[in-house]
């Protein structure tokens, strides 16, 4: 059965090295529990036949056209290279639109060749997660990989404890990584190559017309500046990954791998969650360094397509990577720019550096809540700021409102910029938390609550548990997460 997928399998045209064919297990009794509509339309799929086919989405009963895969690529963990590789996840194919490619990936659908000591499944709490968290990046216009459904199938997993298992249905621009490179630049000049050609064809097609020698050298610069982009949004909304390896970073700039990542709500620039992080690597403050160390890893190992002599391979990828601290600094002081209503803020200019560093500093001080502290500012709640009674406070308010009305903007001009800059809800971890412990109770009435406000993330009429900053009860100072593998 067709299902409206349309399929090529593009990938699977790329050396045989880069992948293995491999058939997803049968699940006991798959149920579809979440399934997302609007996303689905996006697809040009028919959202009435697929909603509830969960043989489809626990891959039971495959359509002729899908041509199951398990991708190979390698990655530097916590600074470490390992060989990893799809070891739950199957691409069905590549589906096309009238206009897109997207691929299609089952994660938690079995054991794959890349599986290791794994059992290819997924505990469903964690599937659950990855679809409110991308949801939520998707509706605030964050470029992320898509949850299509969920499925539980029926079936109990051991972990830690045992708990359901659930399947979701990824919808990703593609899932090459710049481990999927390193893999390449291990195996062959050839298959590197091809992967290469491969990736430009796909995210940056008009790059492919380019002599050799500047095509790859603009792949790479293309794919540094999207990814430090990328994670300057991250750090505008204070989203912390959790889990920043080279096999989780995309090539085509989305955000890729939602395991352990969540979001800040106090300001505090150490914050992280990951219970696997035990050195605090990936922290809320090192991501950007650490967004730029992954591309290095992606810049050594297209090398060999740089230049002639090694030499001057390196010193061309070294020019590039000398990049991403002006391609970061540029969109997070643009979106600074927008979150405080200053659409001309300038970091050449010291007042302006010390304006943002001084209210970072009270909201530190104060711990104020992340969210509500901009949010706030944009809808003129001042008097809400919990640092709103201190006269330095005062000081810096004055010397702000100076400074937003030296600008040129009209007002609406600036209010447009802040509303989108200053979402009024993020899926704070206590409500997911929450959420997730009903579902794995088989109650998903408060899971889909949250999911209707995460559809709405400037609705300040929400209001209530969802908008607000956790009160005291919620407020948890040791909140933790988890892989999820
Ligand atoms: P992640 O930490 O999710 O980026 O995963 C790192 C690697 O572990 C990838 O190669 C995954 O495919 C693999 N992996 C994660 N969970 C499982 C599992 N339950 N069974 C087999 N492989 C897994
Ligand atoms: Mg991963």
């Amino acid at each position: 059965m067709y299902k409206g997928f349309n399929f090529t399998h593009d990938y699977k045209a790329l050396p045989r090295t880069f992948w293995s064919p491999y058939e997803p297990e049968e699940s006991e009794a798959p149920k579809v529990v979440l399934f997302n509509n609007h996303l689905a339309r996006l697809l040009e799929l028919d959202e009435h036949a697929l909603e509830d086919d969960a043989e489809f989405f626990s891959g039971n009963r495959l359509p002729e056209s899908a041509e199951p895969i398990a991708q190979a690529y390698m990655g530097h963990q916590f600074g470490t290279l390992n060989m990893l590789g799809d070891g739950r996840n199957v691409l069905l194919g590549e589906h096309n639109t009238d206009s897109e490619k997207y691929d299609v990936v089952l994660k938690g659908s079995g054991a794959t060749k890349y599986s290791r000591q794994g059992d290819g499944r997924a505990p469903i709490d964690s599937m659950l997660r990855e679809y409110i968290i991308s949801e939520y990046m998707a509706n605030i216009g964050i470029a992320t990989t898509r949850a299509l459904a969920v499925v539980d199938t029926g079936e109990q997993l051991t972990r830690q404890i045992t708990t359901p298992s659930g399947i979701l249905t990824r919808i990703a621009a593609s899932h090459i990584r710049v481990g999927t490179f390193e893999y390449a630049a291990r195996q062959s000049k050839e298959d590197l190559i091809e992967l290469a050609d491969f990736a430009i064809e796909r995210h940056y097609p008009y790059l492919s017309a380019l002599e050799e020698d500047k095509k790859y050298l603009l792949f790479y610069d293309h794919v540094v500046r999207k990814q430090a982009e990328l994670i300057a949004q991250w750090q505008a909304v204070g989203f912390i990954h959790g889990v920043m390896n080279t096999d989780n970073i995309s090539i085509s700039g989305e955000t890729l791998d939602y395991g352990p990542c969540a979001f800040m709500d106090v300001y505090n620039p150490d914050t992280f969650f990951s219970s696997i992080d035990t050195g605090g690597r990936y922290r809320y403050k090192n991501q950007p360094p650490i967004g730029q160390w992954d591309l290095g890893k992606l810049g050594e190992a297209l090398c060999p397509l740089f230049k002639s002599s090694e030499e001057e391979a390196v010193q061309a990828a070294q020019t590039v990577l000398d990049k991403y601290p002006q391609y970061y600094n540029r969109k997070y002081i643009s979106l600074t720019g927008d979150k405080l209503g200053i659409l001309d803020l300038d970091y050449e200019a010291q007042y302006d550096v010390q304006l943002v560093d001084d209210l970072l500093r009270f909201m530190f001080k104060y711990e104020a809540d992340y969210t509500r502290t901009f949010r706030d500012l944009y809808l003129t709640n001042y008097d809400k700021l919990p640092m709103f009674n201190d006269s330095d406070f005062i000081n810096w308010f004055e010397q702000y409102q100076a400074r937003k009305k030296a600008q040129s903007a009209k007002k609406e001009e600036i209010d447009i910029a802040m509303n989108a800059a200053n979402p009024s809800f993020i899926p704070r971890n206590h409500l997911v938390q929450k959420s997730l412990d009903l579902a794995v109770e088989g109650h998903y009435g408060e899971l889909k609550q949250l999911l209707k406000a995460v559809s709405k993330p400037f609705n300040d009429k929400l209001g209530g548990k969802y908008t607000d900053a956790p009160g005291e009860d919620d407020a948890d100072p040791n909140f933790k997460t988890y892989c999820g593998t």
